[in-house]
Parts: C-alpha cells; structure tokens; sequence
C-alpha cells in the first residue's frame, strides 16, 4: 500500500552520503529514531554531539565506500568517516553487534526522522542547552 503525498519513514529507505560523495550509501528500515550523543567521544568525533538513527548491519547497503576510513578509539569501538572531505558518517561498537548508527546529518531530506533521546548528558558540552522533550539518559544504560 502507498499513501501518495505521506512521507512514512519507518517503511521507506533513505540515502545518505557524505560531504565531498565519495561515501554513498542507503538504509533500510527499520530505522530507530535520533538519538543525540554527548559523551566525549562523540562531542570530538562530530564537533558538537552526535546525532544518529541506527539500522541493522544489512541495512546499511553502500553504493561507493572508496573514502571510508574508521578510526578505532578503543578496542572493539569504530568510528565511519570520510577520508577525504572529513564527514562524520557512522558508529559501531562490538558490544552492541546487531545494530550501526548513522549520523542522520549524512542522509538527504527530508528524512521524516526525529529525535527522541539524549545519552551520555553527563558529559554535555558546557556551551550547549539540551532541548526539552528529550528522555536523557546519564551514561550509556
Ligand atoms: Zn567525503
Ligand atoms: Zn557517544
């Protein structure tokens, strides 16, 4: 069933890429909604917070990866960016193996998407006002 004019987000793929094209990839629903992430990691990986939907591993389908690097801050802990141009794209951990975040800045709009929980707050920049609404969490459970 189509509804014609309805933007359904969580039954429809996105495409995304990184600033300078040379990551390309789509994702596949389900998609989780955004979550912010304020722990130290993210706030220098991204320049600010990370922002990011999650897919399961198949979701995540690349059309070119030809300047995909991960940094590895941690055993076991990976950071997807652009070789290139620089962009924040993606975030795995094996501690969580079912699932990869990406950056929902990298996917084209409209991604129907919104953002529902703040994680690691404990660990928010001192410049920042968090929005109301969020369901915060202080670490990482
Ligand atoms: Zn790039
Ligand atoms: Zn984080």
């Amino acid at each position: 069933m189509t509804l014609i004019g309805t933007i359904l987000p969580m039954t429809s793929s996105l495409t995304g890429r990184c600033m300078c094209g040379g990551v390309g990839f789509t994702v596949y629903p389900p998609l989780r909604p955004v979550f912010n992430c304020h722990c130290d990691r993210c706030r220098r990986f991204s320049g600010h917070h990370v922002a990011a939907t999650a897919v399961a591993p198949n979701g995540l389908v690349f059309a070119t990866d030809e300047t995909l690097g991960w940094y590895q801050p941690a055993v076991g802990v990976f950071y997807g960016f652009c070789r290139r141009c620089g962009s924040s794209l993606f975030f795995r951990t094996d501690r969580t193996p079912e699932r990869i975040s990406v950056m929902a800045g990298a996917l084209d709009q409209p991604t129907g998407l919104a953002t529902t929980e703040a994680w690691w707050v404990d660990e928010a920049a001192d410049y920042h006002t968090r929005p109301a609404g969020l369901i915060e969490h202080g670490g990482d459970g």
